[in-house]
């Protein structure tokens, strides 16, 4: 299969298998691997084999085998890793805290008493301040 490659790209690299993996899983168009410095042992990327940048470049038609894949990964590593809850969360773009610039989803297998924290949460000044954000952001649509 021709996929949309990127020369210096790692996870590139990886996907065409010139670049070694603990390979998890595989398809014509998805892979997953585990993550070489894991939050919890058993954390796994899921990545198109196509390079796209990051969630603004990945086509939508791509979403359904990345969601069946994520899907079929998060079972295999909730039984593996005998977990009892699984975080999937992506970055996107550096100030998110993107390294990769190869689009991925991390896929992390969480125990009801393990110590890692969501981040921080705040307060809207008001509820004017929450409505006006959501219009400012749903007129984009229009
Ligand atoms: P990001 O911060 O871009 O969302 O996450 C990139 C992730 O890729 C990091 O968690 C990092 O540990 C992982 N990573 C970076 N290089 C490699 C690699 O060569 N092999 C594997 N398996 N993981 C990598
Ligand atoms: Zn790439």
């Amino acid at each position: 299969m021709n996929l949309n490659r990127k020369d210096d790209c790692i996870f590139c690299s990886i996907a065409q298998g010139i670049s070694p993996c603990a390979e998890v899983y595989s398809d014509d168009l998805v892979m997953a691997f585990l993550d070489i410095a894991p939050v919890q042992k058993g954390h796994t990327l899921v990545i198109p084999k196509a390079h796209y940048n990051d969630i603004f470049e990945v086509p939508p038609e791509l979403g359904a085998a990345l969601i069946r894949a994520q899907k079929a990964v998060g079972s295999a590593i909730l039984e593996a890793t005998k977990a009892e809850g699984l975080n999937i969360y992506m970055n996107n773009l550096a100030a998110a805290g993107q390294v990769v610039f190869h689009a991925h989803w991390h896929l992390i297998p969480r125990f009801s008493h393990d110590t890692l924290r969501l981040w921080p949460q705040h307060a809207y000044s008001n509820a004017d301040e929450m409505l006006e954000l959501a219009s400012n952001i749903r007129k984009r649509f229009a």
